[in-house]
């Protein structure tokens, strides 16, 4: 028997290494783990975890009515497929990679257990369209710069590497085991939270006119797929080809996802560090106060406000906000990088290691392909820009324009200056 192994890829159709497994004509035991390892970490109350847990008992009833059973654990990887090992005649595992450093490890150690039981570990990639040596520039190496990156993505595209994985073909061979019960979100600790899922069909009217929309925070104008592909309950190929076929503005924001996924895989060193190593000599200010302020949405600037606001009431915030903030709080108020990324990587639906790292570092200047550091948003001009009407200002930030709401805590012109006398010193 063979054991199907879910983590970023919670879907049945279009999944490769479970097409795979199928196909072996074998027997394929599903599973999946809640990794405590990881789960320890997060906020009894976290979004993500009821998602998962919804899409779970979505995919259990969907696999019952195929005459399969999902196998779900609580526990630390290792350990669960040390007892699998003991369980099941297994004679291998399927399942995806997954590019981060502490996946790689924890994949790395699970493979020599099952090598000295005789189990064999097989991977495939999934999660995204090129990965690791597959988009190199003509010299060999990883491009550090999107745009000649994304060229030579699309030059490499050919129809082979969007072709859907018809796991349907083999849903008979799929395992029936005896029903074991998914651990409750109680049980594991958790509690529900009130947060709304978008929902996993990619809107195609927002797709078609996406160059037109996606910069409006006040706009239904971006497609909300990240948790989606964040989770694997859609398939990239799948979007990507609406993509190709659409909208080619809305194509390279997902190729930006392949991009930071192949810097991390490259450069692991930017989950702590800088890109550009010179930019760790940065001394931040790191005020306290006005992290929580910033984080509260009472910073004074309702742009960011709003956005502050949005990522906390719904887990999401519009990527135009994304970058004003961060830019914010790394450039007016002189706060470490490192700081925000952590509070996104707690709130964001859709958190991503690679992009929100690739984000981050963006905005703070530090990473590949940055902005410049001279350049520095002004709040008010972007606000004039985006949201002119003040729509999605008024929705986030109701007391705005009534002496409820704060004065801004640090004036624009003189934290423009400050921080470029910090920056300059740091890179010089
Ligand atoms: P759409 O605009 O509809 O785009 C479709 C998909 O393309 C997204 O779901 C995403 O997978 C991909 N995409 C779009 N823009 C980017 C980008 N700049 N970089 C990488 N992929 C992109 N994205 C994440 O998926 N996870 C994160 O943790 C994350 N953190 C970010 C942190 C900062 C500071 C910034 C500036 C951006 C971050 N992004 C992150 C990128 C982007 O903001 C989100 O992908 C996007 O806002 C998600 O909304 P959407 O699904 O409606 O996107």
């Amino acid at each position: 028997m063979i054991a199907f192994w879910f983590r970023r890829d919670l879907r049945l159709e279009d999944n490769a290494a479970l097409y795979h497994a199928l196909k072996t004509g074998e027997n394929v035991l599903p599973i999946f783990i809640f990794d405590k390892v990881i789960l320890d970490e997060l906020p009894r109350k976290d979004a993500r975890v009821s998602f998962i847990h919804a899409t779970l008992c979505d995919l259990s009833a969907k696999l019952a009515k195929i005459g399969s059973t999902l196998q779900v654990f609580y526990g630390n990887p290792v350990e669960i497929w040390q007892e699998m090992a003991e369980k099941f005649a297994l004679s291998a595992v399927y399942t995806n990679h997954d590019y981060e450093p502490y996946a790689q490890k924890r994949d790395t150690e699970i493979a020599t257990f099952l090598g000295e039981k005789n189990i064999s570990f097989h991977t495939f990639k999934d999660q995204v369209i090129f990965e690791k040596e597959e988009i190199l520039s003509n010299e060999g190496k990883p491009y550090t710069v999107f745009t000649p990156y994304s060229r030579k993505w699309k030059a490499t595209l050919k129809e082979f590497y969007l072709k859907s994985y018809p796991t349907e073909k083999y849903f008979s061979h799929f395992h029936k085991a005896i029903t074991k019960p998914i651990p409750t979100l109680l049980e594991m600790g958790f509690e529900e939270t009130s947060i709304d899922f978008p929902a996993v069909i990619p809107d195609k009217n927002i797709i078609s006119t996406y160059e037109k929309t996606r910069d409006f925070p006040a706009q239904k104008g971006t497609t909300r797929m990240g948790l989606h592909l964040r989770f694997g309950t859609i398939s990239i190929r799948k979007l990507a080809k609406i993509a190709l076929s659409q909208n080619e503005t809305y194509l390279n924001e997902l190729i930006w996802r392949d991009f930071y996924a192949q810097i991390l895989w490259h450069f692991p060193y930017v989950v702590s560090r800088s890109f550009k190593k010179d930019y760790d000599n940065i001394q931040w200010e790191n005020n306290e106060a006005y992290f929580e302020k910033w984080c509260a949405g009472k910073t004074g600037y309702p742009l960011v406000d709003a956005g502050m606001r949005e990522l906390n009431a719904t887990g999401y915030m519009h990527n135009r906000v994304r970058m004003l903030v961060a830019s914010f709080l790394c450039k007016h108020l002189l706060i470490d990088w490192r700081r925000g990324e952590a509070y996104f990587a707690e709130k964001l639906l859709d958190f991503d290691l690679a992009s929100n790292n690739g984000g981050w570092q963006w905005a703070a200047g530090s990473g590949c392909d940055a902005a410049p550091y001279f350049r520095i948003f002004s709040p008010e001009a972007q606000l004039e820009k985006f949201d002119k009407q003040m729509e999605y200002v008024r929705k986030w930030v109701p007391e705005y324009g009534t002496p409820a709401y704060p004065r801004p805590i640090v004036e624009h012109k003189w934290a423009r200056e400050r921080c470029l006398e910090v920056y300059k010193k740091a890179l010089s």
